[in-house]
């Protein structure tokens, strides 16, 4: 007897609804991309409950007739193709037919429309993939509407997050959307409060302005807009518009936004010597690419794309970024930029004299060996009470301390993130710097809406920031660490770990605290440490190892990373087969 089953139609479009439908941004996507396919002007959406409940999406497009109503719901049904060549030639947005029937088995659905001139148009309501009514209504273009997301399939229900990440991934969703296509009206609405309003506008800078305002875009370079013949129109922080994190970077293809990893390259290479290296720049980057060039059927919610010539379009992107930022921006490479190489090198020859940072160095002239066999007639350790403790350094954070029983490398920032985070977590009120002009920072919109979500859990931190209106908060305090630091670069990252809400790592006895109280002190911690540029002296060194031995962790960092390994002598010994 057989085994082989051909499964039903509607857990066929179950199993669709995995790939397309991770979470309800992915809902709205593909709503507002059939909108735009329908040549639509104005696009209006609207969500309750991060998406959970409502996702409502209308549009004044050309809207359908009943027939068509009734089978845009069958499984690779598509006005969008009708034979083989036309998919290595797409123009549209969506092609695959397969969002509406996967997103019907997996919702109770509600679709309203009606061909421009009809006067009559058709509402059919559907729940997980089966029509329960078709009925007359009147319409113009087409609402659809979707309730209960995943009532049906309880195991995605579970894996949505919190109500913030779910509303940040939308609002980036839509944001991604509307910054590709400026010539469309688009207004989002989140539990009845309207948090994007896009007016149509007359093209891509207009559009930024209208979403990040005037002093973002004032930080933004540009290529040549009439050199039109390359097929990138490219938006580029400056100096002043770099980041810590990587949210404002967006690649778009044939209006399409993607995700390319090798294009992302091309765009830091282009930047290379010009910002420091733990910076992360905002660009906007629109690509032209004849569709013959460019396979977007590659990934279900074509999100990726596969290109016939990725070198062509690295050196295109790269050449368009340097045009766009070389002479525009000050030279900002990192400090020791230059001397790492040389200090590296130095002890390697048998120039010790450089590659020792510490106060102690000259007792320690000449070569690598040298320095070892001192170590060890002096019994150095560093986890005892001496006040410099000799290390190498080795470049990036990394140094190695010589201790009694072997060798110890130590990632230096990681090690100060993990004390800096601790000591935020554990004071039970963390001291507060009130600042004696409150200052004014302003976010972007999903940036600024996780804030206010979070001010009690900031307020715990020791970070006291107040609502001011127009994506703009106030802060009056901070935790006394981070007193110096630059309050809008520490806003967006900390609104940055709590859409990401990356759950530190390695806190067996915090482990009972709000993740994101943890999440927020991972990333203040992470703003406060020693990076690169800075290495530290000797007798920074010694307090810090002191300070990090005293940790609940000491062995990583709050996202998890190790902070020091050891190597003990009997493991060199083996490695030079003694
Ligand atoms: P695809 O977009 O890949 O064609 P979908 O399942 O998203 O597949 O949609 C199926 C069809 O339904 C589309 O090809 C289009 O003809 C029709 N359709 C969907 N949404 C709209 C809309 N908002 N306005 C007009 N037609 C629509
Ligand atoms: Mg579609």
């Amino acid at each position: 007897m057989s085994v082989i089953n051909v499964l039903p139609l509607n857990l066929r479009n179950k199993i669709a609804a995995g790939e397309v439908v991770e979470r309800p941004a992915s809902v709205v996507k593909e709503f507002i991309e059939n909108s735009i396919d329908a040549k639509s002007t104005r696009i209006s959406i609207d969500i309750m409950r991060a998406g959970k409940k409502l996702i409502r999406v209308s549009d004044n497009g050309t809207g359908m007739d009943r027939e068509d109503a009734l089978l845009a719901f069958e499984r690779y049904a598509t006005s969008k193709l009708r034979e083989e060549k036309d998919l290595i030639n797409i123009s549209t947005m969506g092609f695959r037919g397969e969002a509406l029937s996967s997103i019907a088995a997996v919702s109770k659905v509600r679709l309203t429309t009606a061909l421009t001139l009809d006067s009559l148009g058709t509402c059919i309501e559907i729940i997980g993939g089966d029509i329960k009514e078709i009925k007359d209504c009147t319409a113009t273009g087409t609402t659809i509407e979707v309730k209960d997301l995943f009532f049906n399939t309880p195991a995605r229900r579970k894996f949505l997050k919190s109500d913030t990440t779910e509303n940040y991934h939308i609002s980036d969703t839509v944001t991604r959307i509307a910054v590709s296509h400026p010539h469309i009206g688009f207004v989002l609405r989140m539990d009845g409060d309207e948090v994007l309003h896009l007016p149509e506008a007359s093209s891509h800078r207009e559009r930024l302005m209208q979403i990040y305002g005037k002093e973002f875009c004032d930080n933004l370079l540009e290529n040549n807009p009439q050199d039109n013949l390359t097929g990138v129109r490219a938006f580029l922080g400056n100096s002043a518009n770099l980041r810590n994190n990587k949210n404002n970077q967006f690649i778009f293809i044939n209006d399409r936004p993607v995700r390319d990893q090798s294009i992302s390259y091309a765009v830091y290479r282009g930047y290379e010597g010009l910002i420091p290296k733990e910076k992360h720049p905002v660009f906007f980057l629109f690509l032209e690419l004849d569709p013959e060039k460019v396979d977007f059927n590659v990934h279900p919610a074509k999100r990726e794309v596969r290109f016939a010539d990725k070198n062509s379009i690295f050196n295109l992107v790269l050449n368009a970024v340097k045009a766009a930022v070389r002479n525009q921006m000050i030279i900002e490479g990192p400090e020791t930029a230059g001397t790492i190489e040389g200090t590296i090198e130095g002890s390697i020859v048998g120039n010790g004299q450089h590659s020792y940072n510490s106060g102690l160095s000259s007792s320690y002239p000449g070569s690598f060996s040298s320095v070892q066999s001192n170590v060890a007639e002096q019994h150095l350790d560093y986890s005892g009470f001496i006040e410099k403790i000799p290390f190498l350094y080795l470049g990036d954070t990394i140094i190695a301390v010589a201790g009694r029983s072997g060798l110890t490398l130590i990632d230096y920032h990681a090690a100060h993130e993990r004390v800096n985070y601790e000591l935020l977590l554990k004071s039970s009120s963390t001291i507060s710097f009130r600042l004696l002009f409150p200052a004014q920072v302003k976010l972007q919109g999903s940036e600024y809406r996780v804030i206010l979500e979070n001010l009690g859990v900031l307020k715990e931190l020791g970070l006291e920031v107040e609502d001011f209106g127009h994506d703009t908060v106030i802060v009056r305090a901070l935790p006394e660490m981070l007193r110096d630091t630059d309050l809008n670069s520490l806003m967006s990252d900390v609104s940055a770990s709590l859409i990401n809400e990356a759950r530190p790592l390695g806190d067996e006895k915090i482990a009972s605290m709000d993740s994101s109280k943890k999440a927020i002190a991972a990333r203040m911690a992470c703003h406060k440490s020693i990076r690169g540029k800075e290495v530290p002296d000797s007798a920074r060194i010694a307090e810090l190892i002191k300070a990090l031995d005293a940790t609940d962790s000491p062995n990583t960092c709050p996202h998890g990373r190790p902070t020091r390994i050891s190597i003990t002598l009997d493991d060199i010994k083996k490695m030079f087969r003694k």
